[in-house]
């Protein structure tokens, strides 16, 4: 059996995280190294490891997950002002977790194209 990643454990609660939002669908949470003055991590509860693999999800999770980022950013009130969400995948995408997750990034002005 594969270890378990990091979000993993944060989802089961064996390490410690500081939730902002959580519903039957997904999980949200703040980036322990922010890159924004608002950076939450939005998980699926429904594990895939990344945007490869997620059309092995079924349309309603994969919708639920989308909807889920959404509801994180309005209610980090973000949607006046605009946001970023990133998911990143493999070496290129400087993806580190096994995880799929999205960041939401927001509370100053992004800049194009991204680092
Ligand atoms: P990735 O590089 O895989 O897209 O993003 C992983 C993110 O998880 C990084 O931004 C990193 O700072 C964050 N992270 C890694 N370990 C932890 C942790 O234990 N707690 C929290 N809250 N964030 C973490």
């Amino acid at each position: 059996m594969s270890e378990k990643t990091i979000f993993e454990k944060i989802l089961e609660g064996s390490i410690p995280s500081d939730k902002v939002y959580e519903d039957e669908d997904v999980f949200a949470f703040r980036d322990i190294d922010p890159q924004a003055p608002v950076h939450v991590l939005v998980v699926p509860k429904v594990k895939t490891r990344s945007l490869a693999t997620i059309k092995k999800m079924d349309n309603d999770s994969i919708a639920r997950f989308i909807k889920g980022i959404s509801t994180v950013a309005t209610n980090l009130g973000l949607d006046k002002e605009g946001y970023r969400v990133v998911l990143n995948h493999g070496k290129y995408g400087q993806q580190s977790v096994e995880y799929i997750h999205a960041h939401i990034l927001g509370g100053r002005q992004m800049s194009w194209p991204p680092g």
